[in-house]
């Protein structure tokens, strides 16, 4: 018999076939959504996404990441909670945005903060994406 069958692999089947994103899932703290609103000084409580999500490439040391918030401005890149692995994220920092895009003609924007770790958005496949 063999192991492996069409119906244990991921229903969501994306369309590209990148690597897998980590997909932690975390609840943001009151303590640090306060804290992305003070980083944000015209963003509304409802802009701070409370459950947030790693989407790095998936990852088996180092923190999670995960977007929280955006600024106003172009270059002002976004809020991003951190946490370790096992923990609430308790802290939120301001990190710029990576600057690469994907190959022509799509040229894709990575949404991943400047240094980030694994591949750029586009060469990842998130399962749980809701883009649109
Ligand atoms: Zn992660
Ligand atoms: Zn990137």
């Amino acid at each position: 018999m063999r192991p492996d069958s069409a119906s244990a692999v991921s229903p969501a089947s994306p369309a590209r076939s990148g690597r897998p994103v980590c997909g932690e899932r975390a609840h943001l703290p009151y303590e640090a959504v306060e804290a992305a609103l003070k980083l944000a000084p015209r963003a509304e409580p409802d802009d701070v996404e409370r459950l947030v999500r790693c989407t790095l490439e998936d990852h088996s040391t180092g923190d999670h990441f995960a977007f929280v918030l955006e600024l106003d401005g172009v270059h002002t890149g976004s809020v991003w909670a951190r946490w370790i692995r096992g923990r609430l994220p308790a802290a939120v920092l301001v990190l710029p945005d990576c600057p690469a895009t994907g190959p022509a003609p799509a040229r894709e924007p990575c949404c991943e903060f400047a240094g980030h770790a694994g591949g750029h958005t586009w060469e990842l496949t998130d399962p749980w994406a809701v883009r649109g």
